[in-house]
This record gives C-alpha cells, sequence and structure tokens, in this order.
C-alpha cells in the first residue's frame, strides 16, 4: 500500500492481539500484541489470518483496510513450557504480595539465601516482598530472622502464570480479544 492515509491513527494504538494457529495467545506475559504497522505487514507477508478487526481504517489511494484487532499465525509455533524469568513474572507468581505478610503495596524482591551468603537471583531463592519485611529481614537466612514465606519460590509453568493473571487482568483489554483470552476459563473449577 502506497500513500496510507493515517491520520487519526495514533502510531502506537490499535495493537492487534497475535493468536496462534491453535488460536491461544502466542504468549500470555507478556500478552503477545503486535503494532498496526507489524500487523498489516504480516498480512500482505501472508503470515497471519485476520480473526477480528477495529472500526478503523487506513487507506490508499486505492483500498481501505480496517486495523486488525487479533490476527492468528498461519504456521504453529510451538510455545514455551516455561515462562521467562522476570521480575513482572515473579510477582506474578506470587500474585503481587508480601511472600511475609500478605501484603501487595510497596513490593520489591527478597532473596531467601541472601546474595551476600551466596544465594542466587532464580525462581527458587527469589520472591516477592514488601519493603518493610525486606528490610526487616535483612541479610539473615529466613531461620535466623523467624520469616518463612507463605510459599516455597518454584519455577512457574505458562499455565501456573496464565491461572494466576486471570486475577490481574491487563488495563487495556479490546472486547475482540477477550474470547481468546478466557477461552478455557469454564474448565476451571
Ligand atoms: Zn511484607
Amino acid at each position: 500500500m502506497n500513500a496510507v492515509s493515517t491520520s487519526g491513527v495514533a502510531t502506537n494504538g490499535f495493537p492487534a492481539l497475535v493468536l496462534n494457529a491453535d488460536f491461544r495467545p502466542l504468549s500470555y506475559y507478556p500478552l503477545s500484541l503486535w503494532s498496526w504497522q507489524d500487523t498489516i505487514k504480516a498480512v500482505f507477508l501472508d503470515r497471519v489470518n485476520i480473526v477480528a478487526e477495529y472500526e478503523t481504517a487506513v487507506r490508499s489511494p486505492t483500498t481501505a483496510m480496517k486495523l486488525p484487532s487479533v490476527v492468528s499465525l498461519k504456521t504453529y509455533v510451538k510455545p514455551s513450557l516455561y515462562p521467562a524469568f522476570t521480575r513482572f513474572n515473579v510477582f506474578l507468581r506470587d500474585k503481587f504480595s508480601c511472600q511475609f505478610c500478605g501484603s501487595p503495596d510497596d513490593l520489591t524482591f527478597d532473596h531467601l539465601i541472601p546474595r551476600s551468603r551466596g544465594g542466587t537471583t532464580t525462581w527458587h531463592n527469589v520472591i516477592a516482598a514488601c519493603s518493610p519485611c525486606n528490610l526487616r529481614k535483612g541479610s539473615k537466612t529466613v531461620d535466623e530472622a523467624k520469616m518463612w514465606p507463605s510459599q516455597q519460590p518454584f519455577q512457574p509453568t505458562v499455565h501456573h502464570l496464565h491461572r494466576n493473571g486471570r486475577l490481574f487482568p491487563p488495563n487495556y483489554l479490546h472486547e475482540s480479544w477477550v474470547d481468546y483470552l478466557y477461552w478455557d476459563s469454564e474448565l476451571e473449577p
């Protein structure tokens, strides 16, 4: 498309939810979203099918095209079983609450075995903790501080984080995305 008119279409607006070929999101955390520019490129390269559209269109002199709001890949990508070790994902595993006192406020991270004692920055040693608890524990071990986390930290699967993620929906969810994000929610007990 040449000379595309994009007036009224913000550069960072109208993201498309990207589904795998099985119509599940390619990734939940972070949610797989493409800019509308990348999405249109993928449509023209024939890499995706358009599943749903926004009302807003971009125009060339000869055609108009509604911006896709959901696309699915034509080729299935094998999803990874384990999510990346990121700050956000540690918080999500721990449901955005201090693992010592349960507070959702002023969250930071605590190394159960302090780094000064050789503790590693891994799924098995890092937990969400509020700043007061983190300060109180300091460079002591859990036994020395007599502070034990409510659950032993573990490496979550994508499924774990997906389940927890339902408790914390993203700030922005286009209506056309919801079916694909919560399609299996009724299977939960
Ligand atoms: Zn706390």
